[in-house]
C-alpha cells in the first residue's frame, strides 16, 4: 500500500507524516500534532496499536478540518468516530512503510 504523504484538508494540501519522532506529546493513548501554519500532520505510529492510530489519524484530521473546535470536541469525535468505524471492521489492509 503506498503511504499517504499528503492530502487536502479544507482545500489545503497537508503534509503527512506517519513516522514521526515525537516524544515531547507522545504517551500511551495520544500520539500526534498537527501544525496549522505549517499544514502538517505527524504521528508517531510505533508502539501502537491499529486501532489507536486510527484514532490519532481520526483527531489530527479533525483538527485539521475544524481549527476552531476545542480539544475535548475533537476527542470526543475521535472517540465515537474510531469506535464506529473500527466496530463496522474498518482497517488497513497492510501497513503502510
Ligand atoms: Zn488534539
Amino acid at each position: 500500500m503506498k503511504q499517504t504523504k499528503s492530502h487536502i484538508f479544507n482545500k489545503q494540501r497537508w503534509k503527512i507524516d506517519l513516522n514521526a519522532d515525537l516524544p515531547e506529546v507522545c504517551d500511551e493513548e495520544y500520539c500526534g500534532i498537527t501544525d496549522h501554519k505549517k499544514k502538517t500532520i505527524k504521528i508517531n505510529r510505533r508502539g501502537h496499536t491499529a486501532k489507536e492510530l486510527m484514532g490519532s489519524e481520526i483527531h489530527e484530521a479533525l483538527h485539521a478540518i475544524y481549527p476552531y473546535l476545542a480539544e475535548d470536541a475533537i476527542s470526543r469525535g475521535e472517540k465515537e468516530l474510531a469506535s464506529w468505524l473500527w466496530k463496522r471492521g474498518y482497517r488497513l489492509m497492510q501497513k503502510e512503510s
